[in-house]
């Protein structure tokens, strides 16, 4: 198949690259880097089934090839330091980037893929978070750049659905980590890896009872894969249900690390989200599908992939 693949140069972009390449696809990566990194597009360039396009998806998609099967948006900054940069940038790649990819699917009769996020639950009142809830969100805090952005992409990736017929997919992604994540991208494994590898205190914001549950990145494109395989139109939640206090995974960092921790206490930022749990019933359901990957085992993986020459440079 040919497929195209917005913010190819990301975390999670970069490894469907991989994944696709492997399968015997072709790919067609656009990134204009505003929160990825080069070295992810340096990793296919000489791949002969890789092209890449330098663009930004908001202003336009410049694909001039024939055909296509795919289009997968995953364009958008996704850390909460990011998208709090761009405000303005990531509201416009959630609206006019997704509004651009549907239209390119719609040209070409490809399927269309949409990367949504937990985040349109918002803080949630509903513990743990079915597809079915209609979430807690503050239209206009500071997250709300990205939470009413992706929540925008849901429906209109929804109306393209329904008023012109794209077979669409959307997924819920639930907080996912894993090798290729930007050192500085301020979410909190990077952070935490980042400091227990430079013997730092790790920074816990609030008093560290907030809770997030962490899905290894293997485990998202394994879900992402099946759900392509499968006609379901409606989101549907990609994540590792297995929950942990912010405080608890300081010390699962500990352990894997193998050495003591300090913590230093910082302020809470505001909206943050106090308890975060996917629902996975109907992914298990539908595609047939679980996470496989615990804690540990994916953070060992993450911290073996860090050069710490660069990492602490
Ligand atoms: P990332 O920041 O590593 O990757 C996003 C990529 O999109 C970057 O390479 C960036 O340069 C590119 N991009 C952003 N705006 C663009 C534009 N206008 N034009 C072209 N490229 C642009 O983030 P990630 O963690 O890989 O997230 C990928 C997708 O998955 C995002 O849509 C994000 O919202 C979603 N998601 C990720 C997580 C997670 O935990 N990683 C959780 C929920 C949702
Ligand atoms: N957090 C933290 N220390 C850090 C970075 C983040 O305690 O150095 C907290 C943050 O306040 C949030 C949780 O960790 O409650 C997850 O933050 P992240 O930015 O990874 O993602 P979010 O789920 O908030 O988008």
């Amino acid at each position: 198949m040919n497929i195209l693949i917005t913010g190819s140069a990301g975390f999670v972009g970069s490894h469907l690259v991989e994944r696709f390449l492997q399968d015997g696809h072709s790919v067609i990566g656009v990134d204009n880097y505003i929160s990825g990194q080069r070295q992810n597009t340096a990793l296919f360039l000489t791949h002969p089934r890789f092209q890449f396009l330098e663009a930004d998806v908001s202003q336009g998609i410049p694909y001039t090839g024939e055909t296509l099967d795919w289009v997968l948006h995953f364009a958008s900054p996704a850390s909460p330091p990011h998208y709090q940069e761009f405000p303005v940038e990531t509201l416009m790649v959630g609206a006019q980037g997704t509004q651009h990819g549907l239209e390119l699917a719609l040209k070409h009769s490809a399927k269309f893929f949409l990367a949504s996020t937990s985040e349109v639950y918002g803080d949630p009142h509903v513990h743990p978070q079915p597809e079915s809830y209609w979430g807690h969100v503050n239209p206009n805090g500071l997250r709300s750049c990205y939470d009413e952005a992706k929540r925008y992409a849901e429906a209109i990736t929804m109306a393209y659905h329904r008023a012109k017929g794209v077979d669409t997919r959307i997924i819920r992604i639930f907080n996912t980590y894993g090798p290729r994540m930007r050192a500085d991208d301020g979410r909190v494994i990077t952070n935490f890896v980042h400091q227990a590898l430079r013997g730092e205190p790790l920074t816990i914001y609030g008093d560290g009872q907030q809770t997030r549950s962490f899905q290894y990145v293997d485990d998202l494109i394994e879900g992402i894969m099946r759900l392509m395989g499968v006609t379901y139109h409606e989101p549907v939640n990609l994540g590792n249900p297995t929950e942990f206090t912010m405080l608890e995974l300081a010390a699962v960092i500990g352990k894997v690390m193998e050495h003591s921790i300090e913590l230093e206490y910082k302020p809470l930022p505001s909206d943050d989200p106090k308890q975060r749990q996917p629902d996975i019933g109907l992914a298990t359901n539908i595609l047939d599908w679980k996470p496989q990957v615990s804690l540990q085992e994916g953070l060992q993986n993450l911290v073996s992939s860090i050069d710490y020459s660069l990492a602490s440079s």
